[in-house]
């Protein structure tokens, strides 16, 4: 089953420069999909114009059957239920414990920050803490995310993008602030836990190799255009 179409897509910040030109593909629900390409290729733009975080300029994204660029505000916070992000530097509240963070992103904001935690139920509470168990992260529950390592607080980043049990994940530079033993920790929690709950999962990623180990198929975007789209194995035959 499709669940993303991009079709067309071009997106420019102002008139000189076009960031994204003509991009086409489409993504089915469960796949694991690699975007690579050097700085500036237009990766994390993309990315942003899939949950309409920038206007789309020209073409069309269509995302689990609605069109993302005509829906209205309280249609696109709906699809943003449906669309988890991670970011390359985890975009926690630093002063927040993990457990709010990870709350958040599910029911985050009705509330105000403080005394977040009163407000949510025990089966909330209890959600979050499967997910924490899972990622390897639970007894930090109660602490502080900005006295986390910077893995430690990708993996919040995972739990907070999940916990809303998200069709689709978007991952910018999952990876780019960390070194390589926490990468591969973040890689592999990643592709496994969401292989587990059945999403699917963009991925920019900038190191060639990492892309070709995770990911079935990857894309690669150069000054804002796709110049491949196919199985990782077939990457280096055509380059
Ligand atoms: P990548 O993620 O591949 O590094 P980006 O999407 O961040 O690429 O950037 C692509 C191009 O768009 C770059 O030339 C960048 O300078 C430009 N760009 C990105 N964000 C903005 C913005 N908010 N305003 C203007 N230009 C931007
Ligand atoms: P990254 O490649 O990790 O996205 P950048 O340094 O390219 O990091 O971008 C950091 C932020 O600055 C992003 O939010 C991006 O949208 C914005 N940005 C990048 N290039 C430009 C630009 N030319 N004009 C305005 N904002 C930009």
């Amino acid at each position: 089953m499709t669940l993303l179409q991009v079709k067309g897509l071009g997106k420019s910040y102002n008139s000189e420069t076009q960031v994204l030109k003509n991009v086409d593909f489409e993504v089915n629900a469960g796949e694991f999909v690699s975007i690579i390409g050097p700085s500036g290729a237009g990766k994390s733009t993309l990315l942003r114009c899939i949950n309409r975080m920038v206007e789309i300029n020209e073409g069309k994204v269509i995302f689990d059957n609605a069109d993302v660029g005509s829906l209205k505000k309280n249609e696109l916070r709906k699809l943003r239920t449906n669309i988890g992000m991670i970011f390359q530097h985890y975009n926690l509240v630093p002063r927040l414990t993990v457990i709010e963070n990870v709350l958040h992103g599910r029911f985050g904001y009705k509330t105000t920050l403080q005394g977040i935690l009163g407000r949510f139920t025990e089966e909330e509470k209890e959600r979050a803490f499967i997910l924490l168990k899972k990622l390897g992260i639970e007894e930090h529950a109660y602490k502080r995310c900005d006295q986390l390592s910077g893995g430690q607080q990708q993996r919040v980043g995972i739990c907070r993008a999940l916990i809303q049990e998200p069709k689709l994940v978007l991952c910018d530079e999952p990876i780019a602030s960390l070194d390589p033993n926490s990468s591969k920790v973040i890689m592999d929690h990643l592709k496994s836990i969401t292989t587990e709950m059945g999403i699917t999962c963009l991925v920019n990623l900038h190191q060639v190799e990492v892309a070709q180990d995770y990911s079935d198929r990857i894309i690669g975007l150069r000054k804002g255009e796709i110049v491949f789209d196919g199985p990782s194995k077939q990457l280096h035959e055509n380059q």
